[in-house]
């Protein structure tokens, strides 16, 4: 919860008391919308640490690992907004690499665990993975870089709840299980 959010759940609380409908209303305001990145809660995303083990020119793919590669399936999705939350980026390039399951970087001519994909008419994006690996000193992490002609590149990392990062929420998420998969949602803001 955000200090807004608490700041207007004081208020109704307050109210409570004296009008309930008077606090309905002001809840209304206080709903998030479904992506939790509209208005007063849309934050350009955090840069973060590029680290020595990107390379450049991975080939474009939805899946970084082959089938039957060892590790816990994971599929990250997101849209990727403009400043503000404006609007979306269709065309944007994400480009991703992380260790396996085994906390090792893959720097072979087959990309295992680096690939590119572009978001879509609606700024979305999505790509199926395994699970990183820890690798000291680091929390499980996949690395970003973000790329639009009409906005700022951002390179950043995402991190998962439950891995104690240090990083802010907006590069942290919560991951659900499907099956045998888990899944995410990481929501990316791109600067002007
Ligand atoms: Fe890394």
């Amino acid at each position: 919860m955000r200090l807004t959010d608490k700041v207007f759940s004081l208020i109704c609380v307050g109210f409570l008391t004296l009008a309930a409908s008077g606090c309905g209303l002001l809840e209304i305001f206080t709903v998030p919308a479904p992506d939790s990145l509209t208005g007063e809660a849309c934050f350009l995303t955090p840069s973060d640490m590029e680290g020595p083990y990107y390379i450049a020119n991975a080939p474009f793919k939805e899946s970084l690992y082959p089938e039957g590669t060892p590790g816990q399936r994971l599929t990250i999705s997101g849209t990727v907004y403009t400043a503000g939350c404006a609007g979306v980026l269709a065309g944007a390039e994400v480009d991703v690499w992380q260790a396996d399951s085994t906390g090792v970087y893959d720097f072979s001519d087959q990309f295992l665990g680096r690939g590119r994909v572009l978001t879509d008419a609606n700024g979305r994006y999505t790509f199926e993975t395994v699970l990183p690996g820890l690798y000291q000193p680091r929390p499980r992490h996949i690395h970003f870089r973000v790329y639009h002609p009409d906005a700022s590149v951002l390179i950043t990392q995402l991190y998962f709840e439950g891995s104690v990062s240090g990083a802010p929420d907006e590069q942290t998420i919560a991951l659900e299980q499907d099956g045998d998969t888990l899944r995410g949602t990481f929501n990316i803001v791109l600067g002007p």
